[in-house]
């Protein structure tokens, strides 16, 4: 039996990060940086107020106290986005917005709060230090930096920075491609009235959310008959122009094991058991002739859903620019004992709570009522056969589960 750190290397073998291309800055949440970003302006842009105030020239408030106010004649105002050039003179001020440009001579701001808010005139109670309320030009940023390195997972925040930085389009991976085969006789679309022996092709729209949720794109899904020639002239030219087709079904011990029947002729897809439960068969390969990488998942529900987070995650994640061997793994405490096999990695469904774990109900492979509820995969080594209540456990989390997006 093939251990799951070697299938995972076999699938991962399979595939590159994709063509980098340029999307609008506001388009690419959820993209991996393929080159950095470099700031095209200083932030802040220019020397500005952090407060609504008055600018004055620090010097003249010197003594200024809340029980000996400096009276300044006030030569009017400098809002947001005023792009005249004032000049301060000596011994007077002006009022100033927040995010307004300072005028020459003026060194500090005194908040509205230490005045009497006098627009002729004003009464400030505040002997300010030089730089007082002040955002200096590049404080933040210089132009030239490099803001975001290539790599970086573009959250909200880096959209932000990039944005602020004037940077109106940035390098990025394109998503992965990912066409979605499912396999079998018995499998009707959802909504159908099911006749005696039908189930629906749920893992047709498990496994299009799946690859959705790891932020790569659907680009094509078939439901297939378990029937040779329909197998094999979809695999050899699968729909969407995919970068990589996963599958479900049809690769275990029966007689209408289709996807593994055909590929196994076709060549070039290697068909393996691994030591993992559930999710013991598996396949992936580059189906020969045509090279179209191919994972090729179990038809359990629960396996299925298992086999796409420990091996076609890390493709997926490796093909958009990250590191797949970055995925969010934590340590937990168990918070219940429970028997596993020890020939197998077995990932057990959890569900964690503060950095407790227990199980998410029946662990039948075909269960999915225990399935949606849980959070994690508990991973628990080959060589254990018994997970002791208080011990620590490997986890990794669940797509639309991972800590950071709740
Ligand atoms: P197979 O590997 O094709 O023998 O399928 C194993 C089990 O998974 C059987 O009970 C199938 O009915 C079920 N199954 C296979 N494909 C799907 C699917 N797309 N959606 C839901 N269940 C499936
Ligand atoms: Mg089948």
């Amino acid at each position: 039996m093939r251990s799951v750190e070697e299938h995972r290397a076999a699938v991962l073998a399979l595939v590159g990060p994709t063509p980098a291309q340029a999307v609008s800055v506001g388009a690419a949440l959820g993209r991996v940086l393929a080159a950095d970003v470099t700031a095209a302006v200083d932030l802040p842009g220019f020397d500005n107020s952090a407060m609504d105030g008055y600018a004055v020239r620090a010097a003249d408030l010197a003594g200024a106290h809340e029980s000996a106010p400096v009276v300044l004649p006030v030569d009017g105002d400098v809002a947001a986005g005023d792009t005249a050039r004032h000049v301060l003179a000596t011994g007077r001020t002006m009022r100033i917005m927040t995010g307004a440009p300072l005028p020459d001579g003026c060194d500090a701001v005194v908040p509205v709060e230490r005045s009497d808010g006098g627009a002729d005139r004003a009464a400030l109670t505040l002997e300010p230090e030089v730089g007082r309320h002040v955002r200096r030009r590049g404080e933040d940023v210089r132009a030239g930096d490099v803001v975001l390195p290539a790599g970086t997972l573009v959250g909200p925040g880096h959209v932000a920075l990039a944005a602020a930085a004037n940077v109106p389009e940035v390098t990025v991976h394109r998503r992965p491609r990912v066409t979605v085969v499912s396999t079998g006789d018995e499998l009707v679309p959802v909504g159908s009235s099911l006749e005696h022996g039908q189930i629906v092709d749920s893992n047709h729209l498990m496994l299009r959310a799946l690859v959705e949720a790891a932020g790569a794109e659907v680009a094509a899904g078939v439901h297939l008959r378990d029937d040779a020639d329909a197998v094999r002239a979809f695999l050899e030219a699968p729909d969407g122009d995919p970068d990589l087709v996963i599958t479900t079904g049809g690769v275990s011990m029966g007689a209408y094991d289709t996807v593994k029947e055909v590929l196994s002729e076709v060549g070039g897809v290697e068909f393996v058991k691994v030591a993992m439960r559930p999710g013991m068969p598996q396949g992936c390969g580059t189906v020969a002739g045509s090279g179209v990488a191919v994972v090729t998942l179990p038809g359990n529900p629960v396996s299925s859903f298992v086999s796409f987070h420990v091996f076609v995650l890390p493709a997926l994640r490796a093909m958009a620019g990250l590191d797949p061997a970055v995925d969010g793994g934590f340590e937990a405490v168990a918070g219940e004992g429970w028997s596993t096999v020890p020939e197998k990695l077995e990932a057990t469904r959890v569900v964690e709570e503060d950095g407790v774990v227990r199980r998410s109900g029946g662990q039948g492979s075909h269960m999915l009522g225990a399935l949606a509820e849980a959070t994690a995969l508990a991973l628990v080594p080959a060589g254990t056969e018994h997970v002791e209540a208080g011990a620590s456990v490997h986890c990794v989390p669940l797509l639309g589960h991972d800590r950071t997006r709740g």
